[in-house]
């Protein structure tokens, strides 16, 4: 079978912590997208264009990632563009109940048809944020720990910094 996968997330920006994840799902499905999705209510750092250019670059060394535009329901986007598979990071406790809910979603409204696949955060990773990213860059701190360097880049230079 076929396994085409998607790893949704607003990636406002992407981290060390997402882009380890895109790595380790390109390893094992046929297929990845990285969905980036549009909260109209939430202000977000970059556009929406930002986000998917930043993540085009960072993802170009995987043949099997794209980035795609991911928006309405999930669980609608999942069944209306053919994934088998929804991936999803777990860095902690304070992950688990939002996404067990999320998950449970998804096997009530396409039992069978989809299924969620939950990686464990790498240690390395698993205190980063894309929230704690932006406040420790904009603040001067060193974030070559957190974001891969071209997106680093991207945000010093939003930042003027
Ligand atoms: P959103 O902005 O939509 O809330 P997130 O950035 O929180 O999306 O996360 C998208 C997915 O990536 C979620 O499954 C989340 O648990 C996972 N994730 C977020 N940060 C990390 C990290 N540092 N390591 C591994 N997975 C992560």
């Amino acid at each position: 079978m076929n396994t085409k996968a998607l790893y949704a997330g607003s990636f406002d920006p992407l981290t060390l912590g997402h882009l380890d994840i895109i790595e380790r799902a390109s390893n094992i499905f046929d297929e990845v997208v990285v969905g980036v999705t549009i909260n109209l209510e939430k202000k977000t750092m970059f556009t929406f264009e930002e986000r998917m250019e930043m993540i085009k670059e960072v993802t170009k060394h995987l043949p099997n990632v794209s980035v795609q535009m991911c928006d309405g329901l999930l669980a609608d986007f999942v069944n209306n563009n053919g994934f088998n598979v929804v991936v999803r990071g777990l860095r902690g406790v304070s992950d688990f109940d939002s996404e067990k809910q999320m998950a449970q979603l998804h096997q009530y409204l396409y039992r069978d048809k989809v299924e969620t696949v939950f990686m464990m955060a790498d240690s390395r990773y698993d205190f980063i944020s894309s929230t704690m990213a932006k406040q420790v860059i904009s603040l001067g701190g060193d974030g070559s720990m957190l974001v891969p360097p071209y997106i680093l880049k991207t945000m010093k230079g939003k930042l003027g910094k």
